[in-house]
Formats: C-alpha cells, sequence, structure tokens
C-alpha cells in the first residue's frame, strides 16, 4: 500500500483526532524510518521521545520474541515474573520504593493523582487539590487534561474535576500564594516538554521541594518525556539534585510497547492498598520483560553515555546555526531533548525538514522546533539532521 492509499483510508475511517503529515510510516532501522513510497527519513522526532533506542533494536525486537513465545498475557490476580522484576530495577535505580503499572502516561499520571487523594484523604485531613504548572502537559483523560496547563486540551468537555490550578512554570512564589486548605500536592515536569523544550531556572526545583516538605505537600514529577535517559541521566531529576515523592513514567519506557508507571515512596504508595487501583494490562508480561531489556541496554551498553556525548554535539551544532539565522531566538536543551524558539509559525518548518528527509515535531506555542533523536543517534546522523535543518532555514 502506497501513501496515498493509507491516506485516503485514515480519512475515511479514522477519528479525525489528529493533524497529520502526509505519509505512512512502515518500516524502520536504527535512527532511520521508510514511507510507503520507498522515501527514507531521518527520524528526530522518534516517536515523541519513545523511541529511545531507535527502530528496530535488537534488544528489544529478541525480548519480543522471546516472551511472545513464553507467555504474552496473564492478570494481575496473578504474580507476573517480568514485571516483579522491572519493578526492582526501576526501584534500584531511582528513589522509589514501589512501582503501579498502567499503559500510557495519563494513566501515569491518573495514578498519581489517585494516589495524591488518597493519601491526602487518609494522611492530610481530607486535602485533595493538586496545583500543577501554565504550559504544561500531563495527558488527556479527564483528571489529567484538567492538570494540564492549556485552555485548548480543555475546550468542550466541561464539566471537569475539581482540585487543579495552575501557576507559572518557574516561580515558587506563585505555588506559595496557591497554597490552601485543601492543597495535596504539586505536579510539575521538571523540564516542560509539550510546552516548549523549557528548562527551569537554578533553584526551582529544589525550592518546590523545600516548600513542599514545609508545608506538608507531596512532590510529583511528570517525567513521561524526560524519564529513561532522555536528558542524558536515566531520569531528569538526578541532575536537580531533588527527589520526589511520586515520579510517573512512560513513553520510553517500553522502547515502542505501550506502558505507563507510578513510582512512589514507601509512605506514600502505602496509601494504595488492594481494590484502590487496577489496570487490566497494567503491567503485563510481554510490555515488562521489553521494557527490562530497554532499561538494561540503556544502562549496560553505554546508552546513556552517548546521549549524554552527542548532547553536546547538538548543542553545538545549533548554536552555530542559530549564529546564522536571524529567525531563531533561543536554543535550549538537555540530553537530546532540544527546543529551537523561533520568530513565528514552527509548522511550515517542520512540514519542509519532512519534505527533505527530517523527521522533527513542534511544541510550545507552535514557536518551537523540537529535536528528539534517538539516544542511540552517532555525530554522523546528527551533522547530516542539521545540514538538512540549516538548509530549510535557508529556504525560508
Ligand atoms: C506525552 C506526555 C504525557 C501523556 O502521555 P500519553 O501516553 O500520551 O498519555 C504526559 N506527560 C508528559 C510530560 C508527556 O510528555
Amino acid at each position: 500500500m502506497k501513501n496515498q492509499k493509507a491516506i485516503e483510508m485514515t480519512h475515511s475511517y479514522v477519528a479525525q483526532t489528529y493533524a497529520r503529515f502526509p505519509i505512512a510510516l512502515v518500516r524502520g532501522k536504527g535512527v532511520k524510518v521508510w514511507d510507503a513510497n520507498g522515501k527514507q527519513y531521518l527520524d528526530f522526532a522518534a516517536g515523541i521521545a519513545v523511541n529511545g533506542l531507535g527502530h528496530s533494536h535488537p534488544a528489544v525486537v529478541r525480548a519480543i520474541q522471546r516472551q511472545a513465545k513464553s507467555l504474552l498475557h496473564v492478570s494481575n490476580l496473578y504474580h507476573i515474573v517480568p514485571q516483579a522484576e522491572l519493578a526492582r530495577e526501576l526501584c534500584r535505580r531511582s528513589f522509589a520504593d514501589r512501582v503501579f503499572f498502567c499503559n500510557s502516561g495519563a494513566e501515569a499520571n491518573e495514578a498519581a493523582v489517585k494516589l495524591a487523594r488518597r493519601y491526602g484523604s487518609q494522611r492530610q485531613g481530607g486535602k485533595y487539590e493538586i496545583i500543577s504548572m501554565v504550559n504544561s502537559f500531563h495527558g488527556r483523560t479527564l483528571a489529567t487534561l484538567t492538570a494540564t496547563g492549556q485552555e485548548k486540551v480543555r475546550l468542550g468537555f466541561d464539566p471537569l474535576p475539581e482540585g487543579f490550578r495552575q501557576v507559572p512554570f518557574g516561580d515558587v512564589d506563585a505555588v506559595e500564594d496557591a497554597i490552601g486548605e485543601k492543597t495535596a500536592a504539586v505536579l510539575v515536569e521538571p523540564i516542560q516538554g509539550e510546552g516548549g523544550v523549557v528548562i527551569p531556572r537554578e533553584g526551582y526545583l529544589k525550592e518546590l521541594r523545600q516548600l513542599c516538605d514545609d508545608r506538608g505537600l507531596l512532590l510529583i514529577f511528570d517525567e513521561v518525556q524526560t524519564g529513561m535517559g532522555r536528558t542524558g541521566k536515566l531520569f531528569a531529576y538526578e541532575h536537580f539534585g531533588v527527589e520526589p515523592d511520586i515520579m510517573t513514567l512512560a513513553k520510553a519506557l517500553g522502547g515502542g510497547l505501550p506502558v505507563g508507571a507510578m513510582l512512589a515512596k514507601e509512605e506514600v504508595v502505602y496509601s494504595f492498598t488492594p481494590g484502590s487501583h487496577a489496570s487490566t494490562f497494567g503491567g503485563n508480561p510481554l510490555v515488562c520483560s521489553v521494557a527490562l531489556a530497554v532499561l538494561k541496554t540503556l544502562v549496560r551498553d553505554g546508552v546513556l553515555r552517548n546521549c549524554a556525548r552527542m548532547s553536546k554535539v547538538f548543542y553545538q551544532g545549533l548554536e552555530s546555526i542559530k549564529q546564522r539565522f536571524e529567525l531563531i531566538r533561543d536554543v535550549r536543551g538537555m540530553g537530546l531533548m532540544w527546543g529551537v524558539e523561533i520568530e513565528g509559525d514552527a509548522s511550515k518548518i517542520v512540514a519542509d525538514c519532512l519534505s527533505e528527509g527530517l523527521l522533527i515535531t513542534s511544541a510550545g506555542h507552535n514557536d518551537v522546533l523540537r529535536f528528539l533523536p534517538p539516544l542511540i543517534v552517532t555525530r554522523g546522523d546528527i551533522d547530516k539532521g542539521l545540514a538538512i535543518f540549516a538548509k530549510v532555514l535557508a529556504s525560508q
């Protein structure tokens, strides 16, 4: 099937919730993908930070094949070996003591919201309100879109659940002012992803931690986009010298399979008891054995180290492009999560890059070009990708 046929079928039968580019991707290998007409692209979108190990990584393929042959799914009525192993590995490598598994970022945040509320009802005398940030993104369920600091995701979905309010990202005083009698937790992305790759100012997350400690609030980090090596460390919070009480993961966790997780400290997650929360697919044998293979590959095969090294190459490349083009206002990022803020509309540049064989995404108020290459990207890939980017900028 060619691109055109796939486009027609999508338009005829699929709910129109996405504005899609007019290609159908059918194959991938490493940092490259191919569309149905055989055209090759350099994939610096990586399924929006999902394909951390790139496409068809041998460790991922092997784990899928091996697990598919033995056991795909059983319910959480029984113990699941790869789930227990993955939970142990995540706890050993993080601040957390226990993990709840689900299937997406929104569900991981939904679980975090539910845990914070249950903790609030049991341990904080009935608190439930959650303070989150302007321009944040936390998902599309009713609770998580209410936590999300963007009006557009809420349009037409009233009535929304109560107990959420937003304050500007980077402003601890605003959080302090927003704390009320019912405030239970603060929810924040260590680096805002959809908001436009916004890096917090020095000290922000530490001050937030201090404020939460002083006021008896839970601190929740949404690491759905920043987690699993994207910033050069396994979790972004490691850069900032602070630990949350609850953290959420999804995107890159399963190497392309849908899996989400909520990690928490014992004294918090203790509020979840049998029957409090559940998911039929959550933590099933297939996704957990693949996530375990992804985690081991990130740590043992030097992928994290590559990410940190290639981060510098990316930064230098983008900085030198910035010198050449006045429409670039700012270059910012960490690890292999980079944003280029521009004067005007990012959509046309993203579309032109696609025509030239480079996949990137836009973010922020559609004024940020976002680069999220696989963490296995090489210097040669980066040179090629940024050459395409520079050529596209020159043609604007
Ligand atoms: C993508 C994202 C989500 C939502 O994840 P889904 O899997 O699409 O539900 C939540 N939080 C952050 C920070 C994200 O980047």
